[in-house]
């Protein structure tokens, strides 16, 4: 990071903020924290909202809900005493009565309530005892003959931290608008690239087609609405000043994903160029052709391996469009070309079945396959790490758990990443960055190529943003013979006839699953309810073979039960979400999910295509506990309505944001300051074209842009 030049020039805006008026070493600190180091950071410290404080609302005209200036003359104002003490004050301005309240005062600020003095206030209007109030609303007093003027602009509410007031930000954020005037604030590029201020970044030709203002004027519009600037077009974020600064933000997060894909392509590889026989031997014996689409996908794969740099590929495709096969034959290459290959998986249960696919394609062709897991201890364990440790295992099939222990590989070349969505994106880098350092065991340090595979389909902008950082390919096409799931929405008071159905299914050859679902993540009463459920269940349909799984149980148990489901051993599974991904059963082809109105579209699609993988007709009952809310039922309608995974994808993203789709929403990832994923995604692609040219013609802004937004501190690391 570079130290912020030590120039106290007034129109300096690299200048530290120190220099600005009220900054003292501590709120300096704090400031820091909010990544404001510099005058210029100031400017891209957006506001959260807006309150209008430019005129003064009749006490008569109030309605609940709004934010609102008033000002009236103190009626009365006591104390009132109670469960909880608590000052009321009364404002009459002749068009009706006001209620102040509040909870915390002084003995000073009461006695300045004095019946006649005249109040201006600041607050949220509610519905009181019987009258409107402002609850702790902000006031001051005025002289009621010597008319006080109303703010000229809206008020900017800004993102702050402990011990920084709103007020505070206000007389910063002034103070780097004022010297945003100075002419030689206005600098131009200078030749080292350094980024001077609020120089305009983007290129002439894309302000001109965008029609957008230019950033200064964007930048001064967002801190500052002008009176007339619509509230409601500011609350949407869609005002042209907005969407102007959403546009280089999604550039800078582009650019960035840009940039890390140009390093990685910078790396070197091991290059696999084998004639494929291991491949071709596999294919022979598979009970199935490949589809056009998995085709495609393979030789992408395959020519991205014969690359001298490290493969970077993301594979999405909906459920059950036969992602793991295409896995295994990128995996024979690997092994052909002399390198050991890792598949790791996000559960247990997954990885388990993995191992036992895997397993049942490589022994005929003579591979050594190991299998580690968190959960191998002792001997078993020694003894895998031993054969990774020294190149025997050819294929190692686990959980993610796999690389953040001391696993060495003797020449790792290869590493799938399967059913990616469970992982952040930070995750995934890690993931890349310990590939590396495996990878550094081999001569010449290498870069293992990357396979990612998702589960579920993302949009198509999400993408776009997300995973710019990654080739991607498509697997658009089911195989042969998959009729859709048909589904029914229900309400759990009909739960008896659906177990009557469960039955008659059961009864005439079907296989089942009933998935029980909880709100609460814990894991513990999940089960408790799968083991009510799965208790009733025996009681009603005793002539029925029924199964039990749960994440509790030890994973050998999982995998005895999986096994003798897969057998047709049991006719019903009842099961937790844990049979949520990958899990592979094509006979059983009904499913019926309990309280389906508290799962994720994403979480209903993935658990509704562990059923549709046969040529059987499929059903699914979805069953709901009553109300249902709003996005509750928009769920269910979707599922009713499409099966389709993209469409799927498309309408989780527009009801619950993208940070949810990702699973990054705790680490903050992909949190913008001002765009918003799902309302611009209609300028995604314009970003990207224009990261494109700016990489191109501007490669020195490149940095600027990066650094403006994302800060010094790269954000996705220095990976
Ligand atoms: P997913 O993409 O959800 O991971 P899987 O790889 O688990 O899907 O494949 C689902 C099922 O489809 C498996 O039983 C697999 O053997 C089968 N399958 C894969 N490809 C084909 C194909 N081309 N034709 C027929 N069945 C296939
Ligand atoms: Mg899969």
């Amino acid at each position: 990071m570079k130290n912020a030049p030590s120039s106290t020039a007034a129109n300096d805006l690299s200048a530290s903020v120190r220099y600005l008026k009220g900054v003292g070493p501590q709120t300096a600190e704090k400031l820091a924290r909010l990544g404001i180091q510099q005058v210029w950071d100031l400017f891209f410290h957006l506001p959260l909202r807006y309150q209008d404080r430019t005129q003064i609302v009749p006490i008569g005209s109030l309605a609940p809900g709004e934010e609102v200036l008033v000002q009236g003359e103190v009626q009365a104002a006591d104390i009132q005493f109670g469960r909880r003490r608590m000052l009321l004050a009364r404002i009459s301005d002749g068009t009706g009565l006001l209620t102040l309240r509040f909870f915390h005062f002084t003995a000073r600020q009461q006695a300045g309530l004095q019946r006649g003095t005249w109040l201006r206030c600041y607050g949220e209007v509610r519905y009181g005892q019987g009258a409107l109030e402002l609850t702790h609303p902000e006031y001051h007093e005025i002289e009621p003959h010597q008319p006080l003027p109303t703010d000229a602009r809206l008020t900017p509410i800004y993102p702050t931290t402990e011990g920084v007031r709103q007020a505070t930000m206000r007389t910063l954020t002034d103070q780097a608008l004022l010297r945003l005037q100075q002419p030689s604030a206005r600098a131009d590029f200078s030749a080292e690239g350094v980024l001077d201020g609020l120089q305009e970044l983007l290129p002439d030709t894309v302000l001109a087609q965008l029609k957008m203002p230019p950033l200064a004027e964007a930048i001064h519009y967002v801190h500052r609405p002008p009176v007339e600037a619509s509230l409601s077009d500011l609350a949407a974020g869609r005002h042209p000043a907005q969407q102007r600064l959403a546009f280089e933000e999604l550039l800078a997060q582009q650019l960035s994903m840009q940039q890390l894909r140009a390093k990685n392509r910078a790396q070197r590889g091991p290059r696999i160029a084998v004639a494929g026989a291991l491949r071709q031997r596999l294919l022979s014996q598979l009970p199935f052709k490949l589809t056009g689409a998995q085709q495609r996908v393979v030789d992408e794969v395959i020519h991205d391996m014969q690359q001298a740099h490290p493969m970077q590929r993301l594979v999405q495709g909906d459920v059950g469009c036969g992602k793991t096969v295409v896995a295994v034959l990128a995996v024979l290459q690997a092994v052909e070309a002399g390198y050991q290959a890792v598949v790791m998986a996000p559960t247990e249960l997954l990885a388990e079945q993995h191992r036992q696919n895997f397993a049942q394609w490589l022994a005929p062709l003579g591979i050594e396959l190991v299998w580690l897991s968190g959960k191998s201890k002792g001997k078993v364990r020694t003894a895998a790490l031993e054969k990774i440790r020294n190149g025997e295992a050819q294929v190692v099939v686990g959980t993610h758990a796999l690389f953040q222990q001391e696993v060495v590989f003797a020449k790792l070349g290869f590493v799938v990443v399967d059913e990616q969505h469970r992982f952040g994106v930070h995750q995934r880098l890690a993931l890349r960055e310990k590939g590396r350092q495996q990878g550094s065991a081999i001569e010449g340090s290498l870069w293992p190529h990357q396979l990612i595979m998702t589960a579920t389909p993302i949009p198509r902008t999400l993408a776009m943003t997300a995973y710019a950082d990654l080739d991607s390919s498509v697997i658009d096409e089911l195989p042969p013979g998959r009729k859709p799931v048909e589904t029914v929405v229900l309400q759990d008071s009909r739960r008896d006839e659906v177990v009557q159905r469960v039955h008659q299914a059961c009864l005439s050859g079907c296989q089942a699953y009933w998935v029980c679902t909880l709100i609460e993540e814990s894991e513990t009463l999940q089960c408790q309810a799968a083991e009510e459920a799965a208790a009733q269940l025996t009681e009603a349909l005793s002539d029925l073979r029924i199964g039990l799984i749960h994440g509790r149980l030890k994973s050998p148990e999982k995998a005895a039960i999986m096994a003798a489901f897969k057998q047709g051993e049991i006719d019903l599974l009842v099961a937790t979400t844990v049979i949520e991904v990958g899990v592979d059963v094509p006979n059983a082809n009904l499913m019926v999910i309990e309280n389906a109105e508290r799962l994720g579209l994403a979480q209903l699609h993935q658990l509704r295509g562990r059923v549709g993988r046969g040529s059987e007709k499929s059903n699914c009952v979805l069953m709901y506990h009553a109300p249902l809310s709003e996005q509750g039922k928009a769920r269910l309608a979707a599922m009713r309505e499409t099966s389709d995974g993209f469409e799927i994808a498309r309408r989780d993203l527009a009801l619950r944001g993208p940070g949810e789709i990702l699973g990054t929403r705790q680490t903050g990832e992909l949190q913008f300051r001002i765009a918003d994923i799902v309302r611009d995604q209609a300028m995604i692609p314009e970003v990207n074209r224009t990261a494109g040219l700016l990489m191109q013609q501007h490669p020195q802004r490149v940095a600027a842009i990066i650094r403006r937004w994302l800060g010094d501190a790269a954000r996705y690391g220095d990976v």
